[in-house]
């Protein structure tokens, strides 16, 4: 059985053991005073899947974060998942097993902004694409209406919601896992009902995604890998 290596190991006044996969992919357990350190290792190992699975995440986006090349090879995010880059003859990013990459733009790289630009002009239009479908799911779901759907380049705001009913998302949401775009949707459209962060708009969030705080929480930690 392989063991997995606890990190870090914190004890304190706590009632109840707690295991965090950091984004740096590290295990941190949170432990009562006197839980015995067998019984820390057994509950480690029966949750080695769980944690197994964060870690390859977060690993996935560090990866991510190194700045792009744009080489044979590279990884680049896209709903959550990585694909490599493959430089190829063709004049369109095309997304296969690998994320075909035109070699023309990569040529013309005395200019590397020029294979950026082009790329998140790609990921815009999926943005786009994928972010409305969602939008009018929940839309019909809910029967909130809204008036239309933006793609934004900010940096630090995931999304926004205008008086006037327009959505604003920004494309580096394009790189989150699906459930992650999900919850900025239903965050973003719930905004329709509240336009604050009162308990009454959490609630109104819960009652679509119960498990909203989670997916709030990924976001929160891995947000930065969500860029180029
Ligand atoms: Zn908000």
């Amino acid at each position: 059985m392989s063991q997995i290596k606890i990190d870090k190991l914190v004890r304190s006044k706590r009632k109840t053991i707690a295991l965090a996969v950091m984004a740096d992919a590290t295990l941190i357990v949170r432990a009562p005073m006197r839980t015995p350190l067998s019984y820390i290792h057994d509950l480690v190992a029966k949750k080695s899947p769980w944690i197994k699975k964060r870690k390859a995440l977060a690993n996935k986006l560090n990866n991510a974060y190194e700045p792009k090349e744009f080489v044979d090879g590279e990884s680049f995010l896209y709903l959550g998942d990585t694909y490599k880059l493959q430089l190829s003859e063709q004049k369109e990013i095309k997304l296969t097993d690998r994320l075909i990459f035109p070699r023309a733009d990569f040529l013309s790289r005395t200019d590397l902004s020029c294979a950026k630009e082009t790329m998140i002009a790609w990921y815009r239009v999926q943005a786009l694409k994928v972010i409305s479908e969602r939008v009018a799911h929940y839309s019909r779901m809910t029967g909130w209406e809204y008036k239309s759907v933006k793609i934004s380049n900010a940096k630090k705001r995931w999304g926004s919601c205008s008086q006037s009913g327009t959505l604003n998302f920004s494309w580096r949401l394009i790189m989150a896992p699906p459930e992650i775009v999900d919850y900025l949707v239903v965050h973003e459209l719930a905004h329709l009902k509240h336009h604050n962060h009162s308990a009454k708009f959490w609630s109104t969030v819960k009652v679509i995604l119960p498990d909203y705080k989670e997916r709030d929480r990924w976001l929160k930690e891995n947000g930065r890998s969500l860029n180029l």
